[in-house]
């Protein structure tokens, strides 16, 4: 008999791809930039901008200058995008330079797609952002399908609640990877959408391995719908220093802050079945060998 269809379920942001880098440069010179064309307070600045992010539940909203008050205070009549012309160039060039792949993620992907293996990939992060960071990385078509949390960034001339029925096949532009929507409001760790994946695949749960970077979100998520877990521990950021202007400004709520807080800490209670501790090639060993048996 053929080998069972296995699947590779993945998390995108700090694990196939160093999000949290690219966000910090390009947010920081957006910060910067505002700063000094406006000469404001810059905690008066990530308050508010706080603010924004938690009512937009996103850390990656491109209105985000229309809508904090005193940016919006400060260009008076004038169009807050004009005014901060520099500053917005800035944090877009900053998120182009940043935006690059991890050592060995496109290698990886190519050997186990070339071995019959399908790449899914499931993030919180929103529709366009997550659209533009595969097309910038050469990632259209290497992930068969992608599962994206709704979009908060609509563009003109898209109807919002076409966006929200269901499913939609690239409007932003991949070419060959299928682009589902996660229902408003499903977060990680909810297995909802797992279950959804496995059921569109038609594989059994044992053929499946989750690789992501969050304890809290990817690692629990993925014992809780008994898929084999694979933690991307190259991915972790949470003990930089630069990780509290992102807990500064944060969409997420103070539990989950804390939540997180608690689990880089040492008596995590949430332990992986299995780690990719330097890089994304130790995967392949474990695409080698029985799931079950690590289980
Ligand atoms: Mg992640």
């Amino acid at each position: 008999m053929a080998e069972q269809q296995r699947i590779l379920i993945t998390d995108l942001d700090n694990t196939l791809w160093d999000w949290f880098d690219a966000w910090y440069q390009s947010f920081s010179a957006l910060l910067d930039g505002l700063q000094a064309i406006s000469g404001l307070d810059r905690e008066l600045l990530e308050i508010q901008i706080r603010e924004v992010h938690q009512r937009r539940g996103t850390t990656e909203y491109s209105n985000l200058v229309r809508e904090v008050p005193a940016l919006v205070e400060f260009s008076g009549t004038r169009d807050p995008f004009e005014v901060f012309d520099d500053a917005l160039h800035a944090q877009s060039s900053a998120r182009r330079r940043e935006t690059k792949l991890y050592p060995g993620v496109r290698e990886v992907l190519d050997q186990l797609k070339a071995r019959g293996i399908r790449v899914v990939a499931y993030t919180e992060s929103t529709a366009y952002w997550t659209e533009w960071r595969i097309k910038h990385t050469g990632l259209d078509g290497v992930i068969d399908v992608l599962y994206s949390s709704p979009d908060h960034d609509l563009l003109s001339g898209i109807d919002p609640a076409a966006l929200r029925t269901g499913r939609y096949r690239g409007q932003f532009g991949l070419r060959s990877t299928i682009h589902r929507q996660v229902p408003l409001g499903i977060l990680k760790p909810d297995t909802h959408v797992i279950s959804s994946i496995l059921q569109e695949e038609e594989v059994p749960r044992s053929n499946a391995l989750y690789l992501g970077d969050s304890l809290m979100k990817d690692i629990a998520m993925a014992q809780a719908a008994e898929v084999l877990d694979v933690y991307a521990e190259y991915g972790r950021v949470q003990d930089q220093e630069e990780y509290d202007l992102l807990r500064r400004v944060t969409h997420w709520s103070q539990k989950d802050v804390e939540r997180e807080r608690a689990l880089a800490g040492p008596r995590a209670d949430v332990i992986p079945t299995a780690t990719c501790h330097e890089t994304i090639n130790e995967i392949l060993p474990i695409f080698g060998s029985s799931f079950a048996g690590l289980r």
